[in-house]
């Protein structure tokens, strides 16, 4: 069975990925058979790379080491040419670096996501081919797939399991490998080699970050662990449990503490008044909103026609659940859903998506990240997303004192890593629009009090 990775990069960088030097053939001796790695293309702008396969049926049965068949099955089967738990196993072995998300000499590659290319051969999809779909599409993978006869001599037999699978997406190449490791034997549900409990440890790390909102992460996990009826269970609750004792549920109960704290003032409408003025001045046609919560802000904007690309990227799924609901995005009509994009990302990391906007507003945001890993959301917006316009609102704790029901001492929100004074706000601000290049300006949000400031600051930056 073979597997194609393909991308327009050069073939050193594919080789850099995949920590395999592209100039040669490496083979490898696994327990089932043996692997190779190998480069059919290795352009300057675009390669290949390979890994095929050969699995040796009678050395399966002689060492018994992979599932006790029995009788004629053991010599007569699909193993050798079909894509497997086999393929899996291989890839770990050898591609377990670039799996891991890791690459010594091309780490800003590995992070980045590529348009990717693979192709799978020959992979059974028991379950019929819509099972394909159903599989990758929700990941966001175009796929295309051809059938084959069961036997071309005989046609009135209809089709076999066996498709020649193309996936495309633009996506890291780490999750490319982690999606083909986890889905390929998913396809394939045979029962062949025994499936222990660290089974269950392999597919919850392999699918973290995309199992657990899977549409069909049921299927998967079922077929993944050969329909292991306790496995399975534990999976599932393992699951579920780490989702809901994720902190997102407290933030939410969170945020509610905390507009009630500021609800009387109507804080948060006035912000979004300022952050809109402060957009249309700025004659933004294209705005990132970065950690978009609910999608209060979102849904003013899709509301002028003027914002023409409108993007809401946010770490928690369940926030942007939220938001898709808030914006009735099932509904509302193809021209209007094409302005908007919710996206599921951390502001520590680079992240490509963010490119080319001419806005950007980080609304009540930055006092949630720990001041120590504010530096890499500082490079993220600025250095590497670099919209013209940026526009950030954080909380003057000067006024806190005001706030009937707030505790001295306490802040508006108990995710709230900082409550910066109008002085602490303005050094911070200043410092980065030096740094890289911005000029920036500050307006208060709310009525200001003489002494204590307005509610809410605003820095607007620009270069
Ligand atoms: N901008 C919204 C929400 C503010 S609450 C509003 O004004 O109402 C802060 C939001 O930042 C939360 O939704 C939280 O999930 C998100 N957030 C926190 N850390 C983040 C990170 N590292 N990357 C992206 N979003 C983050």
């Amino acid at each position: 069975m073979l597997l194609t990775i393909s991308a327009d990069i050069s073939g050193a960088d594919m080789g850099y990925l995949l920590h395999k030097n592209p100039t040669r053939l490496h083979s490898f001796e696994l327990p089932f058979g043996k692997a190779h790695v190998f480069y059919p293309e290795l352009g300057a702008t675009h390669s290949e790379a390979a890994l095929l396969l050969d699995v040796d049926p009678v050395g399966l049965v002689r060492r018994r080491s992979h599932g006790a068949e029995s009788g004629l099955h053991q010599y007569v089967n699909d193993r050798p040419y079909a894509a497997s738990s086999f393929l899996s196993v291989a890839m770990s072995q050898v591609f377990g670096t670039a799996m891991g998300g890791r690459s010594k000499e091309r780490q800003e590659l590995a992070d980045r996501p590529l348009q990717f290319d693979a192709l799978i051969t020959a992979l059974p999809c028991r379950g019929g081919a819509g099972l394909l779909n159903q599989l990758f599409e929700p990941l966001g993978y175009e796929v295309e797939a051809k059938h084959y006869p069961l036997d071309e001599c005989f046609p009135e037999w209809g089709a076999g399991p066996y498709h020649t699978v193309r996936i495309k997406n633009r996506l890291r190449l780490q999750d490319l490998l982690t999606h083909i490791y986890v889905l390929v034997p998913v396809l394939d549900s045979e029962k062949h080699y025994w499936v222990g409990d660290d089974e269950v440890e392999k597919l919850l790390r392999k699918g973290e970050g995309w199992l657990a909102t899977h549409p069909e992460r049921e299927t998967i996990i079922a077929r993944y662990l050969r329909f292991d009826r306790k496995l399975t269970r534990s999976a599932l609750a393992r699951l579920t449990e780490e989702e809901t004792a994720d902190p997102e549920a407290e933030q939410i109960g969170y945020a509610k503490e905390e507009s009630s704290i500021e609800g009387p003032l109507k804080l948060w409408e006035q912000r979004i008044g300022a952050i809109l003025s402060g957009l249309r001045a700025s004659g933004a046609k294209t705005v990132l909103d970065l950690g978009c919560g609910e999608g209060k802000l979102l849904k003013a904007l899709l509301e002028d026609r003027s914002f023409q690309r409108i993007v809401g990227l946010d770490v928690s799924w369940r926030m942007l659940e939220i938001a898709a609901r808030r914006l009735h995005l099932e509904h509302v009509p193809p021209a209007q859903k094409a302005r908007i994009e919710l996206i599921h990302g951390s502001l520590m990391y680079k992240d490509n998506r963010l490119n080319g906007f001419d806005a950007a507003t980080v609304a009540e945001v930055i006092e949630h990240l720990d001041p120590a890993r504010l530096a890499a959301f500082e490079r993220v917006l600025f250095e590497h997303a670099r919209p013209r316009t940026v526009l950030i609102t954080t909380p003057n704790g000067e006024y806190n004192s005001l706030f009937p029901s707030l505790p001295a001492g306490r802040f508006r929100h108990k995710d709230h890593r900082f409550e910066w004074t109008r002085s602490e706000f303005q050094l911070w601000a200043n410092r980065n629009a030096d740094r890289f290049g911005y000029k920036v300006r500050f307006l208060p949000i709310g009525i200001q009090d003489p002494v204590a400031g307005p509610p809410t600051q605003m820095g607007v930056f620009e270069r």
